[in-house]
């Protein structure tokens, strides 16, 4: 008997050993092995079995046995593996480690707790940031104090992804005290305590029954696909349909997963699901110790719970009897990968759903242009749920054109409408709460100098308005690199004392309310504000037991929060998504202002939501309507005008590298080498500077293939970027179906 093994440097190549007699009953798909490499040995995975090999077969070596401290991966995981490394254009490697969780995969198993770095004191780092910034020596721990700010709280291994990660300098910076660390309970800042008491199914409302018939038929296997798209307005009983779907799979003694996006895995949602299931349920939450998401991992193999809930990667939960995959807020886009392999977990649970005859529900109040599309073309089943189970009145949101205000007084900041304004105040006299919501952190965006037209940019990165300037501590940081400069109070070009700042984050819609609503208590929450999750929750928990009147926030607050006692958003700049160059900016901006819009009256009395802009916009009318099929409409003929997914499938590739005549010319050799692959039916763009031409020094260019009938061309690419090595200095990053085009 042969195995193709995989091993963690494999380099996208499988190799063949020779299984020893004694093991050949032992030896099956997923099997963790030991095998010799070279001079040494090394681990790796069984993706299939033969019975003979195409090398020579005299030369091959027996695998030397079974890897013990290592978990085997369930063979259908395997077949899962093997598809998202082709599709997604990902070595086999890369694609076979995202199926188990670090722990489980190197067998090592930590204490019980979890360590998690953030920056120690914000102006500290940045003041070390600033002086140190042209020392060689200390290169790498700026470059790293830098990533930590920008990325905020979180585990060594998150931060080790990163391409600059030098354990030592990062050491380093922990022993020097510019970075802390707290050693949290594992599981912290996710407080399942409060006893979850036993509940029991609801009576189904019509929707909800249709939905569950539909579910029915799908699980016995009578309707026309395997996955059902549940289109149901918020508040429509969604959840309760999943619950109930569930239950339906146990019965018939197979399991379930849940999807949720990371942010909505709160200790709410994982109530309603432990009052219904108790311990049938596994929660796979990112803050888990080592120690634990191994327990669990092994619980979810060896059939001890029925059901995983988790974010993304708790698609690879190991049940061998699946029956559903609930996928919740489908639409989101957090269900992407942004490092290799690059999948949609959505999608993903799609493929595993036909894999394992196992059916697919994907949920969402505003689905996603992919979903509906498909839905339309017959490949998904649809389940409308227009009705709202408790009737609850939708808020009324009006839209304020800035354009038609009157001048403001002198020294006053034209950030809030007079019509915003008063409200806000009519809130504050009723002792009711209003939410500020602004998508951009920070004092300014840009630094300008009237006089000679200097403008500041980050020297590492190429866009516009990337700096971020704050006031409160007197710095510009470029929120792409993570660069910090002192800020200047003279222009650099020509001495000139006038320096403007010109645009507005929170920090400056902070100090700005402050000065209009006098008295008011007033609480800001953006990612400059929030250092762990700790500080995320004291403001909340403020917020909501009343002790503020006035929350300001970028987009930390948008998602899924319940304040009963808010009757009143704002949106700053409602319009301001709109203008990024993706064709998926219409659907964010429509989803992020539904959403926000949902945020206003929760509780007893109907919320008020303003929308201020500065241009007339279909998507803000439709999003002020709460009118999802119209925005839906508008956007699919935008889309299918210009060729874009649905309508077509697409590829974007990227190149980058410090040295951009080095890219540009890779970038162009690559796309001549897909020429033979074109047909009628694709379109391939030549290479160009992307939207963002340089992050970090380095320059990124980007090429995008679109079309219908990819097979062939995905997989050239797939081997271009996998075994032709680009040229030193360049790399290349394949992400199909992407999601960002920036
Ligand atoms: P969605 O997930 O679509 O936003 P939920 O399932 O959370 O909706 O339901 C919204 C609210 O209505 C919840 O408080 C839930 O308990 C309640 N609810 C859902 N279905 C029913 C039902 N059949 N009867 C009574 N209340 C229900
Ligand atoms: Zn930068």
């Amino acid at each position: 008997m042969i195995a193709k093994v995989i091993t963690d440097i494999s380099l996208d190549r499988e190799f063949d050993y020779l299984v020893p007699p004694e093991l050949e009953n032992l030896i099956r798909t997923g099997s963790a092995v030991t095998v010799p490499f070279g001079r040494s040995s090394r681990t790796g995975y069984v993706l299939s079995t033969a019975d003979k090999s195409s090398y020579d077969q005299s030369k091959l070596k027996y695998l030397s046995g079974i890897a013990r401290d290592r978990a085997a991966i369930p063979g259908n995981l395997i077949k899962l593996g093997k598809w998202i490394a082709e599709y997604y254009c990902a070595s086999q490697e890369h694609a076979i480690r995202t199926l188990l969780p670090a722990a489980v995969r190197s067998g090592k198993v930590k204490e019980k707790t979890c360590r998690l770095y953030s920056v120690s004191d914000r102006a500290e780092a940045e003041k070390y940031i600033i002086e140190h910034a042209s020392e060689s020596r200390l290169a790498k721990r700026v470059k790293l104090l830098q990533m930590v700010l920008r990325k905020g709280e979180g585990a060594k291994a998150d931060f080790a992804t990163e391409n600059d990660f030098s354990a030592s300098a990062f050491d380093a910076l922990v022993k020097s005290g510019l970075i802390q660390m707290r050693e949290v309970a594992a599981a912290s800042g996710f407080d399942e305590s409060m006893e979850a008491l036993p509940d029991t199914p609801l009576v189904p409302t019509a929707d909800q029954k249709k939905a569950l018939e539909q579910i029915s038929e799908m699980l016995e296997g009578k309707t026309s696909s395997h996955v059902q798209l549940l289109y149901g307005t918020t508040n429509s009983g969604k959840t309760e349909v999943y619950l109930q779907a569930i239950s339906k799979v146990l019965a018939a003694g197979k399991s379930a997963i849940v999807l949720v996006p990371e942010i909505s895995l709160t200790p709410q949602t994982v109530r309603r699901f432990r009052a219904r299931f108790g311990s049938k349920l596994s929660v796979l939450h990112s803050r888990l110790s080592d120690r634990e998401r191994f327990d669990e991992w092994n619980k979810i193999n060896s059939g001890k719970v029925q059901i995983a809930i988790g974010a993304r990667s708790a698609l690879f939960a190991p049940f061998d009897n699946l029956g559903l995959i609930v996928v919740d807020e489908e639409h989101d886009s957090s269900y992407k990968q942004s490092e290799s392999p690059r999948y949609h977990a959505r999608d993903v649970a799609v493929v595993r759903g036909k894999l394992e005859k196992a059916c697919v529900i994907l949920g969402s109040a505003t689905p996603a242009a992919e979903s509906l599309y498909n839905a339309q073309q017959g490949k998904f089943l649809l389940c409308r749920m227009a009705a709202q189970v408790d009737n609850k009145p939708a808020p009324v949101i009006r839209i304020v054109d800035r354009r038609l205000d009157a001048a403001p007084e002198e020294g006053m900041s034209n950030l809030l409408s007079p019509i915003l304004i008063h409200a806000v105040e009519e809130r504050l006299e009723r002792g009711e709460q209003a939410i500020l919501f602004l998508n951009r952190r920070g004092y300014a965006r840009t630094l300008c100098c009237p006089q000679c037209g200097f403008e500041a940019r980050c020297p590492e990165c190429s866009v516009n308005y990337n700096y971020t300037y704050s006031r409160s501590r007197e710095v510009l940081s470029c929120h792409l690199c993570g660069n910090v400069i002192p800020a200047p109070h003279a222009c650099p070009e020509c001495g000139f004392q006038e320096i403007r700042y010109f645009g507005s984050g929170t920090e400056k819609l902070e100090s700005c309310a402050r000065g209009i609503f006098s008295g008011a208590r007033i609480g800001r929450m953006d990612s400059d504000m929030m250092r762990s999750a700790e500080d995320y929750e004291v403001v909340l928990d403020k917020f909501r037991r009343g002790k503020l009147d006035i929350l300001v926030g970028t987009q930390m607050i948008a998602k899924g929060l319940h304040f009963p006692g808010v009757t009143l958003v704002g949106v700053v700049n409602a319009d301001l998504g709109l203008s990024m160059p993706d064709f998926r900016a219409q659907e964010r901006t429509f989803q992020m202002l539904t959403q926000v819009a949902g945020r206003a009256g929760r509780g007893e009395r109907r919320g008020e939501v303003i929308f201020q802009t500065s241009r007339d916009s279909d998507v803000l009318k439709f999003a002020a309507e709460l009118d999802f099929d119209g925005f839906s409409k508008f956007d699919m003929e935008f889309r299918e005008m210009l060729n874009y997914p649905p309508f077509t499938r697409l590829i974007a590739i990227f190149f980058k590298g410090e040295d951009e005549m080095k890219v540009a010319n890779y970038a162009e050799e690559f796309a001549a080498k897909l020429q033979p692959y074109q047909h009628d039916n694709i379109r391939i763009t030549a290479p160009a500077p992307a939207p963002v031409e340089k992050i970090r020094n380095q320059f990124r260019y980007m090429m995008i293939v679109r079309g219908t009938g990819l097979k062939n061309i995905r997989e050239a690419i797939r081997v271009l970027a996998l075994h032709h090595p680009a040229p030193n200095g360049v790399s290349v990053a394949v992400d199909v179906d992407a999601q960002h085009l920036m």
